[in-house]
């Protein structure tokens, strides 16, 4: 049954504004066609439920006035939707039931997915949709690429769905020459010519040595850039995004192991840490960089591997350890970020000035490092940002939801690199909101991509009026060093 009502007669039996009830049916929260004389017809049901929500009797019956040629006119005007043809689809996205088939289809996982609702975008109806079997649509789509793999949706599913898994896997059965933005091109550059932007060796050489020059000249005296040093405890990898465009934010690390005297190295080559084969769903090209460094710790007999640009390179490598290179983690360990600054801190190998960030301070918790490992690895990392940021940091707040329920900054997996830039915004307005609330005026990330969603992106479209910290370089901010009161 239908009913006919204009936009001011629901407003005021409901005691809201006009434009409220109109953006309620332009969003489809409330479901009404538009009928003659800029009236509106919607279903009993509807109505029914409206009330409920407000926790209202219905004023309307279902006797009232209704015009059931306007109601047959607008149903034969319906669009013909093609029927689905079930039980013909093979099934090839999932082969283990947790990918889809034990979905219980209670949609908690859209309900805290900060993306569901665009451009359609909803975990569980991708879900139902590889249980139909309807995977060409699926791969067709850019849902998978919208989706930042973030787990938030895992995190609250009551059968345990693994919608993470189902998404990747989506992302490696698109064609490549599909895949969206400069990924597959920068998998493809690192597999030939050893980082992701294809820098020729000579040139990083040069200004590895260029920037260890700087250091030497200012504030570490004596500094010399390490690379390929055979028995060094650390080997460290190298965002290629550094030396092609932020080439100063690599002394922060260098400036830390300085002081804390660290016996580390760079490699000349296959330097990357960087592991877009995780973005695309390229397995093959994620266990060869992997590879790779595998090779330089074991020609270069190092004790301890860092990536220390991301919670993505981290999980990436780690996980292609376990997976492919077991072996490896005999002869080698692998130390998070997290890991190594405490080491430091707790063994007084660096001492930090706490006087020096006096603002409110916020740490965001990242998904990669948090319960994406946890999920993975079983191991999470939570306390351990908040206690290198309160070292340095006194006025430590915290974002609510925190630690595992944390949400995604919106710029993970590869989202930076997408031509999706208005999701990430929009996706990022949940992490605004929250720093927001927290009154925080210094935000700490342990991640590129989310330091930069925090610092270009989130703090101007949102006018947060923040400070962006990578954590690393917090620590090398606060530094004591013999006879100076910080390294500035
Ligand atoms: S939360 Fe899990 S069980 Fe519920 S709809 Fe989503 S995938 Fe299905
Ligand atoms: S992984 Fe994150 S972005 Fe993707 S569907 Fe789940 S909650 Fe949404």
């Amino acid at each position: 049954m239908m009913y006919e009502f204009k936009v001011s007669e629901i407003a005021e039996e409901f005691g809201v504004h006009r434009n409220t009830i109109r953006n309620w049916i332009n969003a489809g929260t409330l479901v009404a066609q538009e009928g003659p004389g800029r009236k509106y017809l919607m279903k009993f049901e509807d109505y029914q439920m409206l009330c409920e929500k407000f926790g209202r009797e219905p004023l309307i019956r279902p006797d009232s006035n209704v015009d059931l040629r306007t109601v047959s006119t607008l149903e034969t005007e319906k669009k013909i939707v093609p029927v689905l043809e079930l039980g013909k689809k093979v099934k090839t996205l999932y082969d283990d039931s947790q990918w889809a088939d034990e979905c219980l289809t209670c949609g908690t996982c859209a309900s805290a997915c900060p993306i569901s609702g665009v451009d359609g975008l909803d975990p569980r109806k991708i879900v139902r949709m590889a249980i139909l079997g309807l995977e060409d649509d699926l791969i067709d789509s850019d849902w998978a690429w919208k989706c930042t793999m973030c787990a938030k949706c895992e995190d609250v599913c009551p059968a345990n769905i693994q919608i993470v898994n189902l998404m990747r896997r989506l992302r490696s059965r698109r064609d490549r020459d599909k895949v969206p933005g400069p990924i597959h091109r920068g998998v493809m550059t690192c597999l030939e010519r050893g980082n992701n932007i294809g820098i020729p060796k000579e040139d990083f050489l040069h200004l590895m040595e260029e920037l260890g020059d700087e250091l030497a000249e200012g504030c570490c005296p004596g500094f010399v850039t390490p690379v390929d040093i055979h028995g060094a405890r650390l080997m460290v990898t190298v965002n290629s995004r550094e030396p092609f465009a932020e080439p100063d934010d690599l002394k922060w690390w260098w400036k830390i192991f300085y002081a804390a005297g660290e016996s580390w190295t760079l490699t000349s080559e296959n330097w990357e840490g960087v592991n877009w084969g995780l973005f695309s769903g390229d397995d093959e090209a994620m266990r060869a960089v992997v590879g790779r460094i595998v090779d330089n710790m074991r020609r270069l007999n190092c004790e301890t591997l860092l990536l220390p640009e991301c919670g993505h390179a981290y999980y990436a490598t780690r996980f292609c350890l376990n997976r492919w290179y077991p072996e490896a983690l005999k002869e080698f360990k692998i130390c998070t970020v997290f890991d190594l600054l405490l080491e430091y801190l707790h063994t007084g190998r660096i001492r930090v000035d706490n006087t020096i960030h006096t603002k409110r301070t916020v740490f965001h918790d990242s998904c990669n490092y948090g319960r994406k490992s946890m999920r993975a690895f079983g191991q999470a990392y939570y306390e351990e940002g908040r206690e290198i940021t309160r070292a340095c940091c006194p006025d430590l707040v915290e974002m609510e939801p925190n630690r595992g329920s944390n949400y995604c900054c919106g710029a993970g997996s590869g989202a930076w690199a997408m031509p999706f830039a208005d999701e990430r915004v929009y996706y990022g307005r949940m992490k605004a909101r929250q720093v927001s609330e927290s009154e925080a005026k210094l935000v700490i990330a342990s991640c590129h991509n989310c330091r930069d969603q925090f610092k270009k992106s989130l703090n101007q479209e949102y006018n947060l009026g923040i400070e962006v910290k990578y954590m690393w370089e917090l620590v090398a901010d606060s530094l004591i060093l013999p006879g100076r009161r910080s390294l500035e």
